[in-house]
């Protein structure tokens, strides 16, 4: 997904030391238009910006297509990161400069690295009547964060257990392991709990979580959780204590080892300095002026000279990047 953001801050994420377990609110974004469907945000904010190396995190629906549209994300740019697209309901089509054309259903994890750069779309398919998933980003390492652009997809067996179901899409959780390789270690997991259900799941004690609630209500580290909230435990523990309100739950755990490098994210994103960002936007509309003027053909590889590339046999125009802020944000080290 594309930032939809006409003026988005620049964000210095800074790993930070987590005093305890915090409940982060999620604030609505529109995704552009007079009735577009809006994303539920709670990562990045202000006083966390980081769970693992989590970045982004945007939740939505479940929205009727007819009365939103649908998501129409034209083609737009990454950079140093990856993004992994669960839904919980509908279908999307994706398609990537690297030549990716994918679809996202329910159940299926779709992860996409953007190294040194790629360029995406991201369209609900017409037989789509509801959309209802999370987007999320994952920041990488400086020494991986110029890796060759990537596309992974994979279907995680149901697990089953007193009172509970889950799918682990990523790293390992309650005796399954994702075989999607990552830069840094990550977990991404979803849990199903019925009523009443309490649930102690063992996690490795050098990752910091994320609980996201998609349905119903779970109390967490003693924090109790509503849907659309994320709730942060700190590294330490060894395992994640979780129980169901009246109506079950649906989460999303998330974690790793705190990041420990500072970026920088504006728009699309994943730098390490104002000025790489500011370089990064100008190639990006140096790009989509050449496309309009014909210089850069789309073709099913990648363009060899530009950092993005372009998405083969996608009609929509690609993204411009809005303005940059006009305060550039002092370096933090
Ligand atoms: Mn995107």
């Amino acid at each position: 997904m594309s930032n939809p953001e006409a003026r988005p801050d620049e964000v210095v994420c800074e790993g930070s030391d987590a005093a305890g377990v915090e409940l982060m609110t999620p604030r609505e974004v529109p995704l552009g238009g007079p009735r577009a469907m809006s994303v539920r945000r709670t990562l990045p904010q202000r006083q966390r910006s980081l769970i693992g190396a989590w970045c982004f995190l945007d939740h939505y629906g479940p929205d009727p297509v007819d009365a939103t549209g649908g998501m129409r994300v034209a083609p737009h740019p990454h950079t140093g990161l990856q993004t992994v697209s669960w839904l919980f309901e509908g279908e999307i089509e994706h398609r990537d400069s690297a030549g990716n054309v994918a679809m996202v259903r329910p159940g299926e994890v779709n992860l996409m690295t953007g190294g040194r750069g790629i360029s995406h779309s991201e369209v609900s398919t017409a037989t789509t009547s509801v959309l209802h998933g999370a987007q999320l980003w994952v920041a990488l390492p400086d020494a991986s964060r110029h890796t060759d652009p990537g596309f992974e997809h994979y279907v995680p067996e149901e697990l089953r257990g007193d009172g509970w179901r889950g799918r682990v899409f990523l790293g390992s959780l309650l005796g399954d392991t994702s075989p999607v390789a990552t830069f840094t270690p990550l977990l991404g997991a979803e849990l199903v709990l019925d009523p009443g259900t309490h649930l102690h799941v063992p996690v490795d004690p050098s990752f910091e979580l994320g609980v996201l609630v998609d349905l119903g209500s779970v109390t967490v580290g003693g924090l109790d959780a509503k849907v659309g909230d994320l709730a942060f435990i700190p590294s330490g523990g060894e395992e994640l204590v979780l129980r169901a309100g009246d109506e079950g739950c649906r989460i999303l755990v998330l974690g790793g080892p705190p990041f420990g490098e500072s970026i920088v994210m504006w728009w699309n994103f994943v730098g390490r300095s104002h000025e790489e960002i500011v370089g990064f936007r100008a190639e990006w509309q140096r790009q989509i002026a050449d496309e309009a003027t014909g210089g850069i053909v789309a073709d099913s590889r990648r363009v060899a000279d530009g950092r993005f590339g372009v998405v083969p046999d996608q009609p929509l125009a690609p993204i411009p990047a809005p303005a940059l802020p006009n305060a550039r944000l002092r370096e933090r080290r």
